[in-house]
């Protein structure tokens, strides 16, 4: 990703730039369609260049995106704790309280997203459909109030 478009679009330019060198080096030889043709390929060559580059810059935005992403998950991972089947903010002293996270979107995704309860027995997360035990996701960790 990214350097496979850099390096395409640095080929073609290269490519491009030895075509029209040696145009200009044997123009008074070429035929006028000679020259065009060549000033059509060049064309080309600067039309495949550009659209490597903007592939180039479309995948520059996605890592910067994936890199933001990381960066706040580190932030707010001395926030979160591990209890059971599911994360939850910590109090501190790793003391889970609050709701369950899905435990798979944080540990591949790095995102935090709360469980929902599909019925009594199952609690399921929204982004990834994954379903958790409720008895192993419990909506009071810390037992202040009852799991409704
Ligand atoms: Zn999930």
């Amino acid at each position: 990703m990214g350097w496979d478009s850099i390096n395409h679009a640095r080929g073609t330019l290269a490519e491009a730039h030895s075509v029209h060198k040696t145009l200009l080096e044997d123009e008074a030889n070429l035929t006028p369609k000679t020259v065009h043709a060549v000033a059509l390929e060049v064309s080309e060559m600067l039309i495949r260049a550009r659209d490597a580059l903007s592939s180039a810059y479309d995948e520059r935005a996605e890592l910067l995106n994936e890199i933001r992403k990381l960066s706040a998950a580190l932030e707010k991972r001395a926030d979160i704790t591990k209890h059971l089947d599911a994360y939850y903010l910590s109090t501190g002293n790793s003391t889970p309280t609050g709701e369950p996270y899905c435990l798979r979107c944080w540990e591949v995704d790095w995102c935090l997203v709360h469980l929902t309860r599909r019925s009594n027995d199952t609690n399921c997360c929204p982004h990834c459909d994954r379903q958790y035990r409720a008895d192993m996701t419990p909506f009071d960790p810390d037992g202040d109030r009852t799991n409704e």
